[in-house]
């Protein structure tokens, strides 16, 4: 397992918010939803468009050369900040892209079972049910006040079990699921795992160690620019791949295709260059923080949170303390109206609804919730003027 840098020395919040221009004109608590990009992300990515823009991994000369190397220097960095190696890393342009992959890439058979649970986004639920048009069979566990029981996955593993695809963090929650103890539990029964890592990767250490499968996104812990993401997979050649095209093959006549090894096998076609070559710098920035702190960060201001909105007369906290992603209801008000009251009175940005998690946000008897979310970057002074807010919106004096 990775050491993340030790420290009792908080990082300097002031510096850092130089990197993020957009945090002086709002109150920016969506980053569960996607985080802001820091400058030198975009001057990495504007450094590719001035400078040496070209394809990648085709073409001999010296602008595809470049382009080609400093794509694939990311790949390394991601592999290395997971404590991977390159090949296991594919790009991709979200989390949504990454578990699909997984769903597709599946050799399945009819009566082959998947078990994932009532905590998902739609990201890692539809594309299980939907496995269901070819005979496969899906279990959703439920959890137990936010938390998903190792015991209730072993209970429902069958020899027809092929897979548990379960959430690192579940978005409207924000309660961070033993997916280790999880990942021993399937691998002594012989079933891989699938990590959303959607919530987890960059804002809490992440251990492969026992994950099969991480769909990781670039735009939300690691900072990156939106429309990059990733697929760890421990063993590529457990999947098919589901996108056919240029750039991955060896050799081609009509009637073979021999296809390259992995990662190249699972990237046909164009990638996102520019955002790639963004990704890296701000996974840099990520890793010179430190996971370890940006999660005590985090847990801090959540904790914050939490406390502040629970003594807001009218006001419902849905998500547990000590977590960075705060779903809250209040009495009798619609979350889109009261999320666009809390912008147009400070400039306060949070998320609204079901969350594209239907299924868990509908069963707490609510029309959605309103959901804060921290970052490496949020302040405890925008916590407060959350708070202040809902405070003013609500009436409340206390
Ligand atoms: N899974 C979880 C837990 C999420 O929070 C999200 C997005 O918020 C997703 C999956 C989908 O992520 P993406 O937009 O990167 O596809």
């Amino acid at each position: 397992m990775k050491r993340y840098r030790e420290s009792i020395v908080m990082y300097d919040l002031v510096r850092l918010r130089e990197e993020f221009p957009v945090l002086s004109r709002c109150v920016y608590l969506d980053s569960a939803s996607t985080s802001q990009t820091p400058r030198r992300a975009v001057e990495a990515m504007c450094t590719y468009f001035y400078e040496y823009a070209a394809n990648h991994g085709r073409g001999a000369h010296h602008l595809a050369r470049r382009t080609t190397e400093e794509y694939e220097k990311v790949r390394a960095q991601l592999a290395g900040f997971l404590e991977a190696s390159p090949e296991q890393i594919v790009f991709s342009k979200n989390t949504t892209e990454s578990v699909n992959m997984v769903a597709r890439g599946f050799r399945w058979k009819r009566g082959d079972h998947v078990i994932t649970t009532m905590l998902e986004h739609h990201a890692n639920l539809l594309p299980w049910m939907m496995l269901r048009d070819k005979g496969v069979r899906v279990t959703v566990v439920p959890h137990e006040n936010g938390y998903i029981n190792p015991v209730t996955v072993a209970e429902a593993i069958t020899p027809r079990t092929r897979l548990v695809a379960i959430t690192h963090m579940p978005n409207v929650l924000g309660t961070v699921q033993p997916v280790e103890e999880i990942g021993k539990m399937a691998h002594e029964r012989g079933v891989p795992i699938l990590v959303d890592g959607a919530q987890s990767v960059g804002h809490l250490p992440v251990d492969v160690t026992h994950i099969d499968y991480l769909a990781i996104p670039g735009h939300k812990g690691l900072l990156g620019p939106q429309g990059t993401g990733a697929l760890y997979m421990k063993d590529p050649d457990s999947l098919e791949c589901c996108l056919y095209g240029g750039g991955m093959v060896e050799h081609v006549s009509l009637t073979e295709v021999k296809l390259l090894p992995p990662p190249a096998k699972f990237e046909p076609g164009t990638p996102n260059i520019p955002g790639v070559i963004g990704l890296g710098p701000a996974i840099g920035l990520v890793e010179e923080l430190g996971v370890d702190l940006i999660h005590r960060h985090e847990k801090k201001l959540g904790t914050r949170m939490c406390r502040g909105l629970s003594g807001i007369a009218g006001v419902s906290v849905y998500s547990p303390e000590g977590t960075g992603v705060v779903s809250f209801g209040v009495e009798n008000r619609e979350p889109n109206g009261f999320a666009r009251a809390l912008d147009d009175l400070d400039g306060i940005c949070v998320r609204s609804g079901m969350h594209c998690a239907e299924p868990l946000t509908s069963s707490f008897d609510c029309r959605g919730t309103i959901r804060a979310s921290v970052g490496c970057y949020t302040t405890a002074e925008e916590v407060d003027r959350l708070i202040a807010g809902v405070q003013a919106l609500t009436g409340d004096r206390s």
